[in-house]
């Protein structure tokens, strides 16, 4: 009878090492997660409302235009 409940613990054991095994093993062989996608900040042309990167757009008197209605006459910076 203790021979017996001895295999019984043992397959217990051993089935639960497995299942360790292959839980841990699992995620290395899922796909690498993709990088988040790189989030382009947009600013709103003061005069037509069209959104343009930030980058691109022109940055005067305290408001951002777009390349079409960059105010005249001012010191415009990017
Ligand atoms: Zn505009």
């Amino acid at each position: 009878m203790g021979r017996l409940l001895l295999f019984a613990m043992l397959g217990v054991i051993g089935y639960l090492l497995v299942r360790r095994l292959l839980q841990s093993g699992a995620p290395t062989l899922k796909h690498p997660v993709p990088p988040p996608e790189q989030t382009i900040e947009t600013v709103r042309c003061t005069t037509c409302g069209v959104h343009v990167p930030r980058r691109e757009a022109l940055y005067a008197n305290g408001q951002f235009y777009c390349d079409q209605h960059r105010p005249s006459g001012s010191t415009a910076e990017r």
